[in-house]
């Protein structure tokens, strides 16, 4: 493991410089080993990358950005999780694999990426195949992803914002999108366009998801904007829907509107723009289910 990366740790943008494997911790609240709160066949993502057998998700415990509007509260501000060592973990992904799942899909794994990419090559020895999708918020580290170059196959990041004044306050990171958008340029560097296989599913490349806030349509309109400008049809694209108010949103943010759900009208909107823009690669979700029946089970099943 490379101990210079978490000591002081310089994983993610914040670089806070906590000691970690001295016991300290930074904003993100990861310790010194890995903590997990769920590893199963997950169905709910895109097509891509669910098919019909699923997604081998392991939700990785704490986060590095903790936005007020966090969809998965209990793993990311609450920390829940159970240890795992990367022996361990090399183990689960190997589980899941033979469960029949299409990739191993790693969700926010940037604060423990070095113990990561270690059970990946531990994993990898012991005969998994199947792709690697780094699945992430999307505030990541250019520098620190090139050093992981030829770990992932698939990287799934979440574009939030291109305005700096909303990313500071929903979630503490003015420089997300200058951030973001590096490592996604990074991320692109590494995989190329996207492989697609007959069945449909991405072997390789890189799929950017936006949530749609509630009342925040011209920053996804911006966001859809800037990766037509930037990176055209060489990255594939999902709108989600799905936003869901949290219990406790009111006391963590003053913007009313991220107490209630995205309307029909608001999503027609922003997907109208992605098909202007000749946006080819677009995932759009279909139907108003409850944003709460994505969210998994976060109780330790299979760690
Ligand atoms: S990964 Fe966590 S501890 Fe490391 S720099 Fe980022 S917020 Fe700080």
């Amino acid at each position: 493991m490379n101990e210079e990366l978490v000591n002081p740790c310089r994983l993610c943008p914040r670089k806070c410089g906590a000691r970690r494997l001295e016991g300290e911790t930074g904003f993100c609240g990861a310790r010194d080993a890995v903590t997990a709160a769920r590893a199963a066949l997950h169905f709910w993502e895109e097509p891509c990358i669910s098919g019909t057998r699923g997604s081998g998700a392991v939700f990785f415990s704490n986060c590095n950005l903790r936005c007020v509007f966090c969809q998965n509260d209990r793993i990311s501000r609450e920390g829940f999780g159970l240890e795992v060592s990367t022996e361990k973990l090399a183990q689960i992904f190997l589980s899941l694999a033979s469960q029949g799942a299409h990739n191993i899909n790693l969700v926010t794994a940037v604060h423990y990426l070095p113990w990561v990419a270690e059970a990946l090559k531990k994993a990898r020895e012991s005969g998994l195949i199947i792709p690697a999708v780094y699945n992430s918020g999307g505030y990541e580290s250019a520098e620190i992803l090139k050093a992981f170059r030829g770990t992932f196959d698939i990287y799934m990041p979440d574009l939030k914002y291109v305005s700096r004044e909303l990313a500071a306050s929903l979630s503490a990171a003015g420089d997300y999108p200058r951030e973001a958008v590096a490592a996604i340029d990074e991320m692109l560097d590494q995989t190329g366009p996207a492989v697609i296989d007959g069945e449909g599913i991405m072997k390789s490349g890189v799929l950017i998801r936006h949530l749609v806030l509630p009342g925040h349509t011209r920053e996804a309109i911006s966001v859809l904007r800037l990766i037509r400008e930037r990176w055209g049809n060489d990255v594939h694209v999902s709108l989600l829907n799905q936003y869901t108010p949290m219990p406790g949103i009111e006391q963590r943010c003053t913007d009313p509107n991220l107490s209630r759900r995205l309307t029909a009208r608001e999503y027609d909107k922003v997907v109208n723009e992605a098909i202007r823009l000749g946006l080819e690669n677009v995932f759009i979700q279909e139907g108003s289910a409850s944003g709460a029946d994505f969210i998994p089970e976060f109780d330790g099943e299979g760690i």
